[in-house]
């Protein structure tokens, strides 16, 4: 479902965060919170682990919410980092591309 395709690129209907809130799963949340805090070097408690998606109205993760992507997809009125005019020529999206490189094939489905 595209809507829940972040400003980045990550798929928010996959992201754990989002499963655990709509799920109101505990366990799950216990569970990333321990995985995303050893991947990340942040310390996140389970509490933390509760975000509607990138897009949509609601709570997010910090992170997400600070995301310069997210806000500057938002300030460009874009669907999507992908859907961007300046998409080829972006430093932010391609320093993220090289950190997650799963979320240039959502970015760039609709361009071809
Ligand atoms: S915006 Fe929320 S649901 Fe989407 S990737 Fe970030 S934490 Fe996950
Ligand atoms: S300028 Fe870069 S960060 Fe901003 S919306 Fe376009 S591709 Fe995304």
């Amino acid at each position: 479902m595209d809507s829940l395709i972040a400003y980045c690129g990550l798929d928010c209907a996959e992201c754990p965060a989002r499963i655990a809130l709509i799920d109101d799963d505990d366990a799950l949340r216990a569970k990333t919170a321990e995985s995303w805090t050893k991947a990340f070097g942040f310390q996140f408690s389970k509490e933390m682990i509760n975000c509607t998606g990138c897009k949509e109205p609601g709570v997010k993760i910090g992170h997400c919410a600070e995301c310069g992507l997210r806000a500057c997809g938002q300030a460009k009125g874009v669907a999507d980092c992908g859907a961007c005019a300046d998409y080829s020529g972006c430093a932010k999206i391609k320093a993220f591309i090289a950190q997650a490189p799963e979320v240039k094939a959502n970015l760039e489905r609709a361009r071809a």
